[in-house]
């Protein structure tokens, strides 16, 4: 199969903007709908049409130009069943374990409730490929809005469990605030030091730290890592379970 083309951008403050093509049958999808005018923009870059929109969750900054690129280019908008009431033009309603083709390629929907109670993520196992939107950030995960951290702890466990070389899309570019917290919740990690030297160069440099992958992740993001010794001793929480631990990585995050 060839290649599934992917061009990132950024939209509005710290959005990121995604559009997927596959080049055999000219499909084009933009990963939710942050901003018209840099959607437009990428679309122009690289000659292609847009067809789908594929909607992660109900708030604004994800679904503000489905209208207008909808009217603009005819595009239909698949999004979460249990937000449908909430995402603008919708027409296709998607749940857990959805499978629908976008071009070639088989797509899943993963649910992953926590940031919203309907996110969901894509994810194109043949590409090796996931859209995980406001769920799984670059060291980091979305803040838990409306649903419960026992949620957000399970929905990220759905993702970490995807193959390691997966590759991670994710909605905002908030790595170097990210990794300013991960090194205090985890100051002994090797991986994690080097990356965030990695990453403070790349932000120095206007370079997006996405994608990301499941692997540098679950070595690296404390929202993964809640199971592990040596977070657990940091934190005095050695025989709390992983629910709590997680819990408490979150709400410090909240007051950083
Ligand atoms: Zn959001
Ligand atoms: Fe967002």
């Amino acid at each position: 199969m060839a290649n599934l083309q992917i061009e990132l951008f950024p939209c509005r403050e710290d959005n990121f903007g995604v559009l997927i093509h596959d080049p055999q049958t000219g499909a084009t999808a933009s990963i939710d709908a942050p901003e018209e005018a840099p959607i437009v923009a990428a679309l122009n870059r690289a000659g292609w049409e847009l067809n789908h929109i594929l909607v992660t969750h109900h708030h604004f900054d994800h679904v503000e130009a489905n209208a207008v690129l909808k009217a603009k280019y005819q595009a239909d908008i698949t999004g979460p069943a249990s937000e449908a009431d909430k995402i603008p033009g919708l027409d296709t309603s998607v749940r857990e374990g959805d499978r629908f083709h976008f071009g070639n390629y088989a797509v899943e929907v993963i649910e992953t409730p926590g940031h919203t109670l309907g996110h969901i993520c894509y994810y194109l196992p043949d590409a090796g490929v996931l859209f995980a939107a406001d769920t799984l950030f670059a060291l980091g995960c979305g803040r838990v809005f409306e649903g419960t951290p026992e949620q957000m702890h399970h929905s990220l466990q759905k993702l970490a469990a995807l193959p390691d070389e997966t590759t991670v899309y994710f909605g905002h570019e908030y790595t170097e605030a990210n990794a300013r917290f991960a090194v205090t919740i985890d100051p002994d990690n090797e991986a994690l030091a080097q990356r965030v030297a990695e990453i403070q160069k790349m932000r120095a440099a206007g370079i997006a730290t996405a994608p990301t992958t499941i692997g540098v992740e679950k070595a690296t993001n404390p929202f993964l890592r809640a199971a592990d010794p040596a977070v657990r001793a940091n934190l005095g929480m050695q025989s709390a379970d992983d629910v709590a631990v997680f819990a408490e990585i979150r709400s410090r995050k909240d007051n950083f």
